[in-house]
């Protein structure tokens, strides 16, 4: 995803570099008679977990395109003079994750093009894999870039189909051109759109309101105004919003044979509160906390989750130890101070462990003089569990087991999820003992892969797993395809 904010085909700009991938949060509405910045904002705020580098919204009133596009967070980004401003009963909306290294308001999105059949804007969730391959190719034909963010590469492409097509034939054949993971929510003049890839990495959903509808990353964002979930983008589907906020028309523009639903949104990214494809990601979070009772359980006086990342995860696991006959105590071992940001962001190793000690803190009565079990979603860098189970000995602790949620994380994300690079994975080239002896905990236990899959109820071949298995559903350069896939690999162009 990404790319310059305003471009214009015809007009020249310096490119500017850009983190290679981002999760990011999407948001599309069309209402009959009523501004849609508010909505939009207070969606943009529910979805503010998916991005805290930058915001932005741009409306259309029926005669011109209105934006507002800020570093920051959706509350600092706006101030009520700048919602005013953005007249119109369209709009869509962008939160952007932070990428490693340049912080940089060009890549901010929304990103629009002006071109001669009218306005364009986008907003993009994921990533491209062949985003440099259509990039020369317009480069060739005289298309000017600014930025090299593969958002404005689907900005270009569309905007040049759309000088020969119609709206939906140009939006496929734009779909037939780019490859990879992508959720898109597309303002053309005041028809807003939202698509999803023909795998459906990324969510998206469709919420309706009393005078409208809603496209948005999560259904978090739809309860958020008091909306109802209709239902998911269908991998591969283009929907319209009618204008006037009445309904929407559907389109089936590719169908793949399988999807690649992105699992670590269930593990990590989602909110525990959206439903994405059907299931709610909090008891999707329970089962796999169940799962890991049952498949890697340890007999200890209490189990306390990381918070918050790990809340859902313990409280499965307790309660299947307690099923189970075990009469281990779930209780609260960490206090987590709530005004520092996540650790991610920090460009140092020494700033990360600093900022994990002023995040969390131990409550002593929990750990004291006891043995612990500590379950969290999943282990990156290794960061947070060497320094918690450090912190939880150094409170008292006699042992400290460590139970993850999700499988060892041993590859990079090419889907859109800015997680770390081959190099800091803590298990690109470790075994779970070597990792145990690096955390420094008494024992250490990951949850399996086909866990995975079944406590979300879709097929493993129909996962993305990439991360945690190295073997990715989008051909990406220097790594390896999925095996567990049957049938047509999706064109390679
Ligand atoms: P680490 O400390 O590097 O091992 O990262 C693991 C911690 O970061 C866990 O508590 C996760 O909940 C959280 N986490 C996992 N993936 C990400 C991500 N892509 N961005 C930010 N935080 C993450």
């Amino acid at each position: 995803m990404s790319g310059g904010h305003h471009g214009h085909p015809d007009g020249a700009a310096a490119p500017r570099t850009d983190g290679p991938t981002e999760k990011c949060g999407v948001v599309g509405v069309s209402l009959a008679d009523r501004e849609a910045a508010r909505p939009i904002y207070y969606s943009l705020y529910a979805l503010q977990h998916r991005g805290q580098e930058s915001t932005g919204i741009v409306t259309h009133d029926g005669f011109q395109q209105h934006d507002h596009v800020s570093m920051g967070l959706v509350g600092d980004a706006f101030d009520p003079g700048d919602l005013a401003g953005l007249a119109g009963n369209a709009g869509i909306g962008h939160v952007r994750y932070p990428t490693a290294g340049s912080v940089d308001e060009a890549c901010a999105q929304p990103f629009t093009v002006s071109f001669k059949s009218g306005s364009l804007a986008l907003s993009h969730n994921g990533n491209l894999v062949n985003a440099e391959e259509i990039r020369e190719e317009l480069a060739a034909k005289g298309h000017a870039f600014t930025s090299d963010g593969d958002t404005e590469v689907i900005a270009h492409d569309l905007a040049r189909n759309l000088l020969e097509e119609d709206l939906v034939r140009a939006i496929r054949r734009t779909m037939e051109r780019i490859h990879g993971s992508y959720s898109l929510t597309i303002m053309h003049d005041e028809t807003v759109m939202g698509l999803r890839d023909p795998q459906g990495n990324r969510p998206l959903c469709i919420g309706k309101l009393d005078d409208g509808y809603v496209l948005a990353s999560e259904s978090a964002a739809v309860d958020t105004l008091d909306g109802e979930l209709v239902r998911d983008v269908r991998p591969g589907e283009l929907v319209v919003l009618r204008d006037g906020g009445e309904g929407f028309d559907s389109y089936q523009l590719v169908e793949a044979d399988h999807t690649a639903h992105c699992f670590f949104e269930y593990v990590y990214f989602a909110r525990p509160d959206s439903v994405l494809d059907g299931e709610l990601v909090y008891e999707v979070r329970r089962e796999l906390g169940r799962k890991l009772w049952d498949e890697a359980g340890v007999e200890t006086d209490v189990v306390m989750p990381v918070p918050d990342s790990g809340r859902a995860f313990a409280s499965g696991y307790a309660e299947a130890a307690q099923e189970d006959g075990s009469d281990v105590e779930f209780a609260e071992g960490l206090m987590k101070n709530r005004y520092v940001g996540r650790t991610f962001i920090m460009p140092t190793q020494d700033e990360r462990e600093r900022a994990v000690r002023l995040k969390l803190n131990p409550i002593r009565s929990t750990v004291e003089g006891r043995t612990v079990t500590v379950v969290d979603d999943s282990i990156v860098r290794g960061t947070t569990s060497t320094q918690l189970v450090e912190l939880i000995r150094e409170a008292g602790a006699e042992e400290v087991h460590v139970r993850i949620g999700s499988p060892q994380i041993l590859a990079p994300c090419h889907m859109g999820i800015d997680m770390a690079t081959r190099e800091e994975l803590i298990a690109a080239d470790r075994s779970v003992e070597e990792i145990r002896e690096s955390v420094g905990a008494d024992s250490l236990s990951y949850l399996s892969v086909d866990a995975i899959a079944d406590a979300i109820g879709t097929a493993r071949p129909d996962l993305c797993l990439g991360c945690v298995t190295g073997e990715y559903p989008y051909d990406v350069e220097g790594e390896e395809m999925d095996p567990h896939r049957t049938g047509p690999e999706p064109a390679d162009d």
